[in-house]
């Protein structure tokens, strides 16, 4: 790399932990991202071991950083469940356990940087909203729709919080009797889910299929049983959008998350099915999002570059405050 002034030199180390995956980066202060990495989040063995992995993460991001002779600012990881970003608390999660844990302190503490702590797919509507898809709008909805189904709502070009609770529209009744793993019975995120398809499919054929791209191709081989349960997904989906649009009148909804990546396999019934829902209401433009999945990443870098800027005002003389 050639370093030519100070911007150059700085960057902020950035994590997005979802239920399957933990991705990393390294990221520029032109929100570039240099340098990226990837492992599985393995829940299986507790919250512990996530967290022992997030700072190995954050470890290595930070050696690849120096290594490129680049200096460390801040820390952001964006984690996946009920995250209360101002207290930097995670609050609950059902697929990594996270229980009222001091997250940003601990990660602080252990790493020896100022760190912001986001959720997931919140961080994920602020990178679209700021970088991304979402730019033209004041006012859209991102969806992620990979292990789980969440929300980020953007209003005003601000970020609902909503007490942690903002935007979960993945564990609301869609009118179906499937369980779910919340305990709830008809979430949107029980047949929704990119997880979700693929086990469903995988129950009802007998063949057990690896994911929901599997199920995708499948419908556009003819079969007749994974076009069932794509559209019965699409029609949960389009019931969840349906109410949220409802409520809060969105320029557009922007989809992200694995499921994204089958494009127009998923968006064009969606914008039929949505188009069902709202015989009053003008039909919000239905967009994909432009970082796919790296959304939660570039989200959590904003929010480590944020840590980094009131670091700086924290230590900045009196008068400067
Ligand atoms: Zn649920």
């Amino acid at each position: 790399m050639t370093v030519t002034n100070d911007a150059d030199t700085e960057c902020v180390i950035a994590l997005d932990v979802g239920g399957t995956d933990i991705k990393g980066a390294v990221v520029g202060s032109d929100y570039k991202i240099i340098s990226r990495l990837r492992r599985k989040t393995d829940a299986s063995h507790g919250t512990k071991a996530v967290l022992g992995s997030m700072l190995q993460a954050l470890d290595e991001l930070r050696s690849n950083a120096q290594a490129d002779g680049l200096t460390v600012r801040a820390a952001g990881c964006s984690v996946t469940g009920i995250v209360n970003e101002a207290e930097g608390i995670a609050i609950h999660s059902e697929n990594v356990g996270w229980d009222n844990i001091d997250l940003r302190s601990i990660i602080s503490k252990e790493i020896g940087l100022p760190t912001g702590l986001g959720h997931d797919v919140r961080a994920g509507g602020l990178a679209e909203s700021r970088l991304g898809a979402g730019r033209p709008f004041t006012d859209f909805i991102f969806v992620a729709v990979g292990t789980g189904v969440s929300s980020a709502i953007i209003v005003n070009s601000q970020v609902v919080i909503g007490g942690g609770y903002a935007g979960e529209i993945g564990h609301v009744h869609a009118g179906l009797g499937v369980a779910c793993k919340c305990g709830g019975h008809g979430c949107v995120e029980a047949v929704a889910s990119a997880a979700s398809i693929a086990r469903i499919y995988s129950e009802r054929s007998g063949t057990t299929v690896p994911g929901a791209k599997e199920v995708a191709d499948r419908m556009v081989a003819g079969d007749e049983l994974a076009r069932e349960i794509w559209m019965q997904a699409v029609n949960a989906l389009s019931v969840a959008l349906g109410w949220a649009t409802g409520v809060l009148g969105p320029q557009a909804i922007v989809i992200g998350g694995g499921l994204v990546r089958s494009g127009d396999l998923l968006l064009d019934p969606l914008r039929v099915a949505l188009a069902e829902k709202l015989p009053v209401h003008p039909m919000p433009l239905l967009l994909p999002a432009q970082f796919a999945d790296e959304a939660g990443c570039l989200g959590s870098a904003l929010i480590a570059w944020g840590a980094s800027l009131a670091d700086d005002m924290s230590n900045a003389p009196d008068g400067l405050r």
